[in-house]
């Protein structure tokens, strides 16, 4: 399906290497098939280079990941498209990067996309892709995020949308894409039975697949988060960057992007990239430790953070490349850690985090005690998802609860009296 104006040069596969001009493939690597065939998308960069200069992106006003489009896999920033994707805040934390132990903390706020999570940066791109396509219907299987986030796309751009979901998803993600319009599919099993039914259901009916890792472009959209990083910080990037890790697909794009930046001469250095996943969900974790580069195991998959419960990520190839590459890790939380992490972020930064969002922030904290991040270094954290998309996890993770009083004033002297030392 070769669009109008391709604007991408050719893909190649993560395995065997193979090229594909833009078109002649849509997925995968047809000799490695998904799972090994996954591919990654290059660009005309000298071309580009010579248009995407520091100087070119100061001046746009477009307050978006849009604002990338010479190296976003569209050929125009479509229209029908939620206005306000990506380009979300960096915060700079001085006395929360005191108490983690290095010189400069920020943390980028992507709960605060349309749907609430990082996801819509993949979805956008989706969705702008099955429009230049034609295509009238696209289809995804997800925990809850990425199915809340595409079906938003979809809606603005009046596609009709197919979602499978696992049994369990938290009730917020679920009532999102309902009111989406979204038609959805609770299926009796595990995410990755949901996401192996969709895989069957696209080729069988022909609807475009917004899969993790199957479609190549969705990274490219996950990698602007990168760029965006780097451009807040005025293209001098930091010494790491950390981020959750369930399928692999934000940290796959991450060190794409910022890759592509510097081929694009427009960053001198790349960081070193963390991928943190919660210990009853780290088989990519295991596979960084065996000096793998795929994940040959899957695990049975277990913890509160939803979002990263995934016992076979299918962007595993991507996601070890990134840390082993940039010189950074893949390391382990314990649940009790993201908690804490999500309590933090909200009364240290004022950042409410659902659990997966919360755990890259647990593990900086993790690397600050095993010295994986320097005194004298600067670090970005990724919050990926907002808080309210899990109230119920959020209310597990703090200890005091509400404090029934009468409706009058001695009784709430009485409270006060009763809580204030010596009072
Ligand atoms: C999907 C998701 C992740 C993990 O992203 P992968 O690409 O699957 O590694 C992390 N946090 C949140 C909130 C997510 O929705
Ligand atoms: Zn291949």
């Amino acid at each position: 399906m070769q669009t109008e104006k391709e604007r991408t040069d050719h893909l190649s596969c993560d395995t065997c290497g193979r090229r594909f001009e833009p078109g002649e493939v849509e997925m995968t690597c047809p000799d490695c098939g998904p799972g090994l065939g996954t591919l990654t998308v290059h660009y005309p960069y000298e071309a580009i280079a010579r248009e995407l200069t520091r100087e070119t992106l100061a001046s746009r006003g477009e307050p978006s990941h849009w604002r990338y489009l010479e190296i976003l896999p569209v050929s125009e920033r479509p229209g029908a498209l939620h206005p306000r994707v990506g380009w979300t805040p960096l915060y700079e934390l001085p006395a929360l990067a005191r108490s983690v132990g290095c010189a400069r903390l920020f943390v980028k706020d992507d709960g605060l996309n349309p749907s609430a999570s990082f996801k819509d940066r993949a979805s956008s791109v989706g969705v702008a892709r099955a429009l230049q396509a034609g295509q009238a219907v696209i289809s995804a299987a997800s925990t809850g995020n990425a199915a809340s986030s595409v079906s938003l796309f979809a809606a603005c751009a009046g596609l009709r949308c197919v979602i499978f979901v696992p049994q369990g998803a938290p009730e917020a993600k679920l009532a999102q894409l309902l009111m989406f319009g979204a038609e959805v599919l609770a299926v009796r099993g595990s995410y990755d039975q949901a996401f192996d039914l969709c895989l069957e259901a696209c080729g069988r009916q022909g609807w475009y697949c917004r899969n993790t890792a199957v479609n190549p472009y969705l990274g490219e959209g996950k990698k602007t988060a990168a760029l965006e990083i780097c451009e807040q910080l005025d293209f001098d990037p930091p010494d790491a960057v950390v981020v959750s890790v369930g399928d692999g697909c934000i940290i796959g794009g991450l060190w794409k992007g910022f890759c592509d930046f510097q081929r694009l001469g427009l960053i001198e250095r790349l960081p070193r990239v963390y991928g943190v996943q919660a210990a009853g969900a780290a088989p990519l974790v295991a596979a960084f430790e065996r000096g793998a580069r795929a994940v040959e195991q899957t695990v049975e998959a277990r913890t509160l953070a939803d979002s990263i419960c995934v016992g076979r990520p299918r962007d595993h190839i991507k996601a070890l490349r990134a840390v082993r590459e940039s010189g950074g890790a893949m390391l382990a939380v314990e649940d009790e850690e993201i908690l804490e992490a999500m309590r933090r972020l909200a009364r240290e930064a004022g950042v409410f985090a659902e659990p997966a969002g919360a755990t890259g922030f647990a593990g900086l904290c993790r690397m600050s005690r095993e010295g994986l991040v320097g005194r004298d270094e600067r670090a970005v954290v990724l919050v990926t998802g907002n808080g309210l998309k899990d109230v119920q996890t959020a209310i597990r993770a703090v200890e005091r609860k509400p404090q029934a009083i009468d409706a009058d004033l001695p009784a709430l002297e009485r409270y006060l009296a009763g809580l204030v030392p010596g009072g």
